[in-house]
């Protein structure tokens, strides 16, 4: 019963990155909205392609939690060139890189005011909980480590439901029959920028810079440059200047629960950084364990402002058009 491409209407892009693009699809048979990811590949190389795709196939049965994005196949693709053929389930709030830069623009549009919206506390506490739900699951189960916690891999729905998404396939196969390369990320542990065993613990630091990015709205170390140079500085600075914390005064006010808890995800020192599950039993977690309701809400709200942005957008480019 897996669904068959020619089942599917595209509906439009919804994003693009280093590997692929993602596209909004109907599938006709059951009404039902999905996404799928196409990642270009050179045709060279079908035996790898076929292995990386009876290792998506094998994830099938993975995704079976709440916090992870379900899915729905994977296919090798030549109809239109060659490519690799991911579906999975739709996420209506999109990831959080996008509903951060929604923000940033309604920031600049001055329509936010300082008490409105936004990453507050219980956002990240139940994005973390989430998190950390999923990560928990995939490793106690079946010993995988995500490897690619970012802001582009959590995806929020209306429903108020938070999904982890793009983990378990080895960036090296991908890499190996990619069209592009897929660059090194910035969210990576210091541990793993310097080559040394690498645990689950490699996904808590990325998701503590996750966190500093969400609520300063800017990357914690120092911007994405994506010269190679910039990045080389980067990973350095990653591994050799202290660790990266919220930051304190000014606007900023954070719970010491909060500044407590991103201060245990980010130590540079992988044995003394705290685990998963040490995470899910933290103040900061369970200070807002019962506010789903709340949450919920701003996942309703998330949408809204996402289809103002939108409109906004539109009529901004229209009227660009007009006066040139
Ligand atoms: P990278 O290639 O470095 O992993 P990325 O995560 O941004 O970067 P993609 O995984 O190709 O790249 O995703 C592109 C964009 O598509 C994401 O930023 C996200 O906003 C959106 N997206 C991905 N999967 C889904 C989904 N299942 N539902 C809704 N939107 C999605
Ligand atoms: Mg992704």
């Amino acid at each position: 019963n897996s669904i068959k491409l020619e089942d599917l209407v595209q509906l439009g892009k919804i994003g693009s990155g280093n590997s692929g693009t993602v596209i909004k699809a109907l599938y006709v048979p059951e009404s039902k909205i999905i996404a799928k990811k196409v990642i270009p590949v050179e045709n060279n190389n079908s035996l790898v392609v076929n292995q990386l795709v009876r290792e998506l196939t094998i994830m099938k049965s993975v995704h079976s939690h709440g916090n992870i994005v379900s899915f729905y196949g994977a296919y090798y693709s030549q109809s239109t060139g060659n490519e690799i053929i991911i579906l999975m389930e739709y996420m209506n709030c999109g990831s959080l890189d996008k509903i951060l830069s929604v923000y940033k623009r309604f920031y600049e549009r001055r329509m936010i005011r300082a008490d409105d919206i936004w990453f507050n506390e219980l956002v990240i506490s139940k994005i973390s909980f989430a998190v950390l739900s999923g990560l928990s699951y995939l490793y106690e189960k079946y010993k995988i480590i995500h490897r690619d916690i970012k802001p582009s891999n959590v995806l929020i729905n209306s429903k108020g439901q938070v999904k982890i998404c793009d983990f378990g396939v080895s960036k090296k196969l991908i890499n190996s029959i990619a069209d592009t390369f897929v660059g090194t990320s910035t969210y990576m542990s210091p541990e793993r920028i310097q080559g040394n065993v690498y645990s689950t613990k490699g996904d808590v630091w990325s998701l503590g810079l996750m966190i500093i990015e969400l609520v300063t709205a800017e990357f914690p170390l120092g911007g994405h440059n994506d010269t190679p140079n910039g990045i080389l500085d980067l990973l350095q600075r990653i591994v050799n200047e202290p660790s990266p914390s919220l930051p304190t005064g000014g606007d900023y006010c954070f719970s010491v629960e909060m500044i407590d808890f991103v201060n245990r995800c980010c130590v540079k020192n992988e044995r003394e950084r705290s685990s998963i599950n040490e995470l899910l039993c933290h103040d900061f977690i369970s200070v807002h364990k019962k506010q789903g309701k709340e949450f919920r809400h701003w996942c309703k709200k998330v949408k809204v402002n996402l289809k103002e942005d939108k409109q906004i957008r539109r009529e901004e480019n229209e009227r660009a058009k007009l006066e040139k």
